[in-house]
């Protein structure tokens, strides 16, 4: 895992620090690794609620919402209030936290 790179995100001085619940890298999101992406539960980590919290904090993939790119949809990287001062809406789970 370690090994794929991610391109196009900003480095963080946190981006080393690994989450208590499951090991891996707090900011790393879907784009770098399927882990922090499950298609069965259509969930994923927001790298910034993560990092806030110090352990992955996971939404419904209808709670990132969509970008264009040259044509081309992709799925946001942070969540709709990270991205935009919205009130957070309840996670659908928390690394090694029962919610
Ligand atoms: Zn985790
Ligand atoms: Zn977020």
């Amino acid at each position: 895992m370690k090994e794929i790179k991610e391109t196009g995100i900003a480095t963080h001085p946190n981006d080393e620090a690994q989450c208590p619940g499951c090991q891996e890298q707090l900011r790393k999101s879907m784009k770098s690794s399927a882990l922090f992406y499950s298609v069965e539960e259509d969930i994923k980590t927001c790298p910034e609620c993560s990092g806030r919290l110090g352990r992955h904090v996971w939404y419904h993939l209808d709670d990132f919402g969509k970008r264009m790119f040259q044509g081309k949809e992709y799925m946001q990287t942070w969540c709709r209030a990270c991205r935009n001062s919205e009130p957070p809406v309840a996670p659908a789970k928390v690394c090694g936290q029962d919610i």
